[in-house]
């Protein structure tokens, strides 16, 4: 018997170059999980048919002695990164049976190391929400309380690496799709420097806030998957190369800025605020500096953003090029029926906001306006960066809410107020486990988000590693 709970990439990985057991053992193994579990949870939308065959391939390449990092190491996906030959939905019933005729560019190459997809996970549709209560296809429920949500919009993934359904998984990030459901769901989730992942391939939500990035058990297993899907990409023109960003020198001391008056505000939980609190503290016994810093409240200036390029890029889905078609009368008509059939409630709203804010007499109020502002953002970003290496807040304000609690959609932006400014700026950023609290009689899992400068992925891994030494300590 593979102890799934407590295996991780690195073990794995061992393992199975050690032929304790094969990788058609572990996609088996993990099978049996998604069999017991899925149905409560609904973390999978689809069980792939040919796990077993990916396995054997992967069992060849590791009976040649040939093995990769990831080779044989079992993947949820989440439904909007395609894969040649299978359904990629985005969550959406208007591409309820679209089937993908490439594979994305971190889909080639985590196939190139031999890894397994197990099949694809939930989200909100087209990625927007914070919940997966946006999907077409139910929501998924957290593992730790199953009345409550996995978080979103990589719910199903997140939820999926949690429960041991999946050993690591593919999610995207817009404004904290994959950094959110990891700390609901108590994984790590990382959201690499806006271009270092390749889009290729990736439904695009907001074009110039998208990212790839790992959900995993631990950041050592984070990093391996990071380092399997960078890099840069003829087919993807915004990535870019290791050197774009100048390296900063490291100071003796690792200097870590909080925005204190950002997260003391009312409306975050004061469990949180406890917890994040006891998290400073950790820190700086391992030495590390702490340093009051002030940043703003970006969601204003995200969620403009995030609704033009969202009212964009939902355009090509109108029923003519792709997914679902609904004759009518005439071409008007058409497009009336299957887009509203098509999309749900959030992406309607989305793209009536965008086109809004986006027409003429109101773009230089809100989109020419919310562009001069992510300049200055940035700008105020390289000077915060100039004086500490990296910025500390907790992911989220709450821990997971009960599935429907959230019915107005202000209250669910609310939610991402610590996650969006990465995203605006384009920096990575990590969310690490930082225990639980208890609520009516549950644990459930918190996390801390921290930021570096662009391309210094590097210092969140190192750091993280250092942070969940501690926590493994105690
Ligand atoms: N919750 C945010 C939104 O609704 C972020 C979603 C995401 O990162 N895809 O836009």
């Amino acid at each position: 018997m593979i102890d799934l709970a407590t295996l991780t990439i690195v073990k794995a990985r061992k393992a199975l170059d050690a032929k304790e057991f094969s990788a058609v053992d572990l996609a088996q193994a993990y099978l049996a999980e998604i069999e017991k579990k899925n149905k409560e949870l609904n973390a999978y939308l689809e069980v792939f048919g040919d796990v077993l065959e990916q396995a054997k391939i992967a069992d060849e390449i590791i009976g040649r002695g040939e093995s990769y990092a990831l080779t044989g190491i079992p993947f949820a996906v989440k439904d909007l990164i395609l894969i040649n030959g299978k359904k990629a939905s985005a969550g959406s019933k208007i591409l309820e049976n679209y089937v993908a005729s490439y594979d994305a560019t971190v889909i080639a190459k985590l196939k190139k190391q031999g890894a397994v997809f197990l099949g694809r996970t939930n989200m909100d549709e087209f990625a927007l929400g914070s919940s997966t209560e946006n999907s077409a296809y139910g929501v998924t429920r957290n593992p730790h309380d199953t009345v409550r949500v996995s978080g979103g919009t990589s719910g199903g993934s997140a939820c999926a690496v949690a429960s041991s359904m999946a050993l690591g998984a593919l999610g995207s990030d817009t404004g904290g799709s994959i950094r959110q459901p990891s700390a609901f769901c108590g994984v790590i989730g990382f959201k690499p420097t806006y271009g270092r992942v390749s889009r290729y391939g990736l439904m695009a939500a907001t074009s110039s806030f998208d990212c790839v990035g790992p959900i995993a058990k631990n950041i050592q297993d984070a990093e391996i998957i990071f380092d399997a899907i960078k890099g840069t990409d003829a087919l993807d023109s915004t990535t870019i190369t290791e050197t774009t960003y100048t390296k900063v020198n490291k100071k003796e001391k690792i200097v870590i800025g909080v925005p204190w008056e950002l997260i003391n505000q009312d409306g975050v939980n004061s469990k949180v605020k406890n917890n994040f609190k006891e998290m400073v503290k950790n820190l700086e016994s391992l030495g590390f500096e702490i340093k009051d810093i002030k940043l703003p409240n970006c969601l204003a200036l995200y969620y403009i953003i995030n609704f033009a390029e969202v009212s964009t890029n939902l355009a090509r889905f109108d029923g003519v090029r792709y997914g679902l078609h609904i004759d009518g009368k005439n071409l008007l008509e058409d497009y009336f029926l299957s887009k509203g059939k098509g999309f749900g409630k959030e992406s309607r709203r989305r793209i009536l906001l965008g086109t809004y804010v986006l027409s003429a007499g109101y773009y230089d109020a809100y989109y020419g306006k919310a562009q001069k502002a992510r300049v200055a953002l940035r700008t105020e970003f390289t000077k915060v960066f100039s004086e500490v290496d990296l910025i500390l807040t907790p992911t989220a304000p709450g821990p997971a809410w009960k599935i429907g609690e959230k019915s107005d959609p202000l209250s669910m932006y609310l939610e991402d107020i610590f996650t969006v400014t990465a995203n605006i700026v384009g920096v990575p950023a990590v969310s690490i486990p930082s225990g639980f609290t208890e609520v009516e009689g549950k644990k459930l899992p918190l996390g801390i988000q921290f930021m570096a400068s662009h391309g210094a992925e590097e210092s969140l891994f190192e750091v993280g590693k250092k942070f969940e030494s501690i926590k493994n300590k105690n």
